[in-house]
């Protein structure tokens, strides 16, 4: 890696708290040495209150770009120029492109999802979801689905603090496309998700349910499931959630949060650097590593 740096190197980041996690730079990192690109993406813990000060610092330092996670996603759309259509509507970002001291802010996590179907041989145009949550990852997804086409969605919330962004989420969908027909529902009323589910296409969890440590547990009764009905989960931490595990045993198509993840950071390069990602590259190389670690 140090043979790459030179002064020429233009730095990409990563901005949010805590970061020290995050697969990001490792895969960024690989993909830009793949490319022979002149470029160095490293993560930086920036608390929320600190956002001001580091959008300045992307601009002092002509930054190329940045990612943005939690907790900074809603506070960095309010700080940049300008945001691309499903940020306005969304209100948070996850990726910022410095256009020679522009600064534009993009969300890709709802492209990541939308991609991920794909690969998985599933459209969402046209498409009937019904979608567990609405956070961060529900709400961006939510309205992805909607921008590409959807037909209906079915938002499902416990009765928290987020159940209102559901409600946020319906009247944003109404007036950029008024065509989709959103609902939002209480997750205890079990017999309203049993039916949104029986004329439904595509069943989404996008809640923190089925993540460590709430793993081993899903939302929705197995026999709620059926086979031709496309299963997707956003938690990627396991690789397999229950809900997962229980569409497969019924043989149904499913596209777990992994794919998500790795998407939304494609679509993310490509903003950075107008290429395709090299994600078959980059899935062998990961494989590899795990490999190393047993
Ligand atoms: P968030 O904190 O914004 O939202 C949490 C959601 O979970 C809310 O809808 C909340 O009501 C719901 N929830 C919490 N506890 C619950 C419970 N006990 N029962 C039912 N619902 C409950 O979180 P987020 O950022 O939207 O993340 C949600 C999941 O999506 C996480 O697992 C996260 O890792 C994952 N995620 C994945 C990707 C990806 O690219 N695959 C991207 C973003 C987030």
């Amino acid at each position: 890696m140090e043979k790459r740096i030179s002064g020429t190197t233009g730095l990409f980041t990563l901005l949010g708290s805590p970061v020290g996690h995050s697969g990001s730079p490792a895969m960024y990192n690989f993909s830009f040495q793949q490319q022979g690109l002149d470029y160095a993406y490293l993560a930086f813990d920036v608390k929320k209150d600190q956002m001001p000060e580091a959008i300045n610092a992307l601009k002092l330092f002509k930054v190329r770009g940045s990612n943005v996670t939690m907790p900074c996603k809603t506070v960095a759309a309010s700080l940049v120029d300008d945001l691309s259509p499903a940020a306005k509507i969304i209100g948070a970002i996850n990726v910022i492109v410095n256009d020679n001291g522009k600064l534009t802010g993009h969300i890709t996590d709802g492209i990541g999802f939308v991609r991920n179907l794909k690969e998985n041989g599933v459209e969402v145009a046209g498409k009937k979801l019904v979608v567990l949550g609405a956070g961060g990852a529900a709400t961006a997804l939510q309205v992805q689905s909607a921008l590409d086409g959807a037909e209906a969605i079915s938002i499902f919330n416990q009765d928290d603090d987020f159940y209102q962004n559901a409600e946020q989420t319906k009247n944003k969908i109404n007036e950029a496309k008024p065509e989709v027909e959103v609902n939002v529902y209480p997750l205890a009323d079990q017999e309203k998700l049993k039916s949104e589910i029986v004329d439904a296409d595509i069943l989404v969890n996008a809640t923190i349910v089925g993540m460590k440590p709430l793993d081993g547990q899903s939302l929705v009764d197995k026999s709620f499931l059926r086979k031709d009905l496309v299963v997707a989960d956003t938690v990627y931490n396991p690789l397999k959630t229950k809900l997962i595990e229980d569409a497969e045993s019924l043989g149904c198509t499913t596209a777990p949060g992994k794919g998500m993840l790795l998407w939304q950071g494609a679509a993310a390069y490509t903003l950075f650097t107008g290429k395709e990602m090299p994600t078959a590259e980059y899935q062998a190389y990961e494989a590899e590593q795990a490999k190393v670690k047993q």
